[in-house]
């Protein structure tokens, strides 16, 4: 009988397309406010996605290190090779972006309060810092829709580390197998769900991640989705 739902955040119901614009946003204000003309602002963003996504698959599973720490040491060495100074303002500059241009996908709102509705615990288990999620949910204003939010930061661990996930059954009160969780990254979502028996749910809105859809137990294009999973889990 399932009876929480949980959820990833960026990429299951922060849209990744805008989260592509609010990191340019950053790069571009960052460069601004140290005044480096010369720094393209689209090539350096190019890059630190790419030294983001390295940093974050180096961490998955690891103790927790603070993403500003992480973010910061980042923007230090794109800093030095496009010869620009790091903004003391880094961080102040990150929140503020997030809280300006994220957005959720269209079908989040409706489908975290349908959940709501039929009395199921609606929880986040995600990889961030505390002040970082709570500024981007309550600029968004969905805060109030979650009955438990699980960060790396709380539990000491990046995903797919079974610890977060554990901690987050603790505050739903639910067995691992009472629990869906749903993400889109199936090594750090569907392997850490299934690792402690949470009926595992891929994201998978452009279809373009197939060659690791044997690590998860439900593939969706649509988040309204998981409610017909649910029915049919639970024989309704
Ligand atoms: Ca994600």
């Amino acid at each position: 009988m399932i009876k929480a739902v949980f959820f990833d955040f960026v990429g299951t119901l922060l849209s990744k397309e805008y989260e592509d614009i609010t990191h340019q946003n950053i790069i571009k204000e960052v460069l601004r406010d140290v005044k480096a003309e010369k720094a393209d602002p689209m090539k350096v963003w190019e890059e630190y996605e790419i030294l983001t996504s390295e940093k974050f698959k180096e961490f998955a599973g690891k103790p927790y290190k603070p993403i500003r720490l992480l973010e910061e040491e980042i923007v230090q060495e794109l800093a030095k090779k496009y010869n620009f100074e790091l903004s003391p303002k880094f961080w102040e500059i990150h929140l503020k972006m997030h809280q300006e241009y994220v957005k959720l996908y269209d079908e989040a709102v409706e489908t975290l309060k349908a959940l709501k509705t039929k009395g199921y615990h609606v929880g986040l288990i995600t990889d961030s810092d505390n002040d970082y999620l709570k500024a981007q949910l309550e600029a968004l204003g969905i805060l109030e829709l979650f009955d438990s939010i699980t960060t790396s930061e709380e539990a000491g661990f990046y995903k797919p580390h079974p610890r977060i996930f554990e901690l987050a059954l603790e505050k739903a009160n639910v067995k691992g197998e009472e629990a869906i969780y749903v993400g889109d990254n199936p090594l750090k979502d569907c392997v850490g769900a299934r690792q402690v028996d949470m009926v595992s749910v891929l994201l998978d809105k452009k279809g373009n991640k197939k060659e690791l859809w044997r690590e998860c137990e439900f593939i969706i294009g649509d988040l309204r989705e998981v409610l017909v999973i649910i029915e049919e889990l639970n024989g309704q």
